[in-house]
């Protein structure tokens, strides 16, 4: 069942999501060649509860820690650990946070140090997916209609669309309906209505679509053990347009990055 939230809950989910941006952007300015992601971990973990909420993944379903770290070849649900990124890394960072009773969760792919332009370009094109995507949460579209968006844009440049792991509706349970796939049939699945929230989040392969699970129950891997990357917003539907309650501006600021796509998606959806 889809649980429908009032203006107020949308507020309270604003500040949960932007309690993860924060923490995101502090996480960023850390990541380098030689850092652990245990270490990440931990400035995560002391993040969020400066700003009075709790990791919105430790416990959750048991996992282990705040983050899910995930590098190179791993798709998602990396167990943060004590080995060193290197120069030529990515790490897919997922965070969730839950304050007021509300979950926050998104994610970013984040390159160590220098990658090479075939990986940069898998980043590039994994987030201008999630826009796509963004873009088709609107007012009497279906679940299909992003996922379709989504797939049509990352098949188009060779890539592969993860099919086993979704995205989902947000809000006082992490894992909400409905489900939000990256792959889909247009005008299928079930219809967006006023005041859903939910996080897309493209799950997008250099390589085979295909993926395998480690031994440790949670880790996810490409078949193939190529790239993978991971970006992730929260979006509530609001006067029948797709509003982002999560941000990555936090991130840039860190990593002195000038985008302007988010005011640059506002000012397209303007006109939806
Ligand atoms: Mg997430
Ligand atoms: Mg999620």
């Amino acid at each position: 069942m889809i649980k429908i939230k009032t203006r107020e809950e949308i507020e309270l989910m604003r500040q949960s999501a932007l309690i993860v941006s924060k923490t995101l952007g502090e996480v960023a300015k850390a990541i380098k060649p030689g850092v652990t992601t245990l270490q990440l971990d931990k400035i995560a973990e002391e993040c969020i509860r400066d700003q009075g909420a709790v990791p919105g993944f430790l416990g959750l379903y048991d996992f282990p820690n705040t983050l899910c770290m995930s590098p190179n070849s791993q798709v998602v649900h990396g167990i943060p650990n004590s080995e060193s990124l290197v120069e030529g890394d990515i790490i897919s960072i997922d965070c969730g946070a839950l304050k007021n009773g509300f979950y926050g969760d998104h994610a970013y792919t984040f390159p160590v140090g220098e990658i090479s332009p075939e990986v940069e370009k898998l980043l590039k094109v994994t987030k201008e997916s999630l826009y796509i995507g963004i873009r088709e949460f609107k007012i009497n579209n279906r679940v299909g209609d992003v996922g379709y968006a989504i797939q049509q844009y990352c098949e188009s440049h060779g890539y592969g669309v993860v099919r086993e792991l979704v995205g989902h509706g947000l809000g006082q349970k992490m894992h909400e309906d409905p489900e939000m796939p990256n792959y889909g049939r247009r005008g299928r699945g079930k219809k967006f209505v006023e005041g859903m929230v939910v996080a897309i989040e493209p799950m997008i392969n250099m390589g085979t679509q295909r993926i395998k699970q480690h031994r440790d129950g949670w880790t996810i891997t490409t078949l193939d053990n190529l790239p993978s990357a991971h970006f992730e917003h929260d979006v509530a539907l609001v006067d029948g347009k797709p509003e982002l309650l999560s941000t990555f501006a936090y991130i840039y600021d860190a990593l002195g990055i000038k985008s302007n796509e988010e005011d640059e998606f506002r000012q397209e959806i303007l006109v939806l």
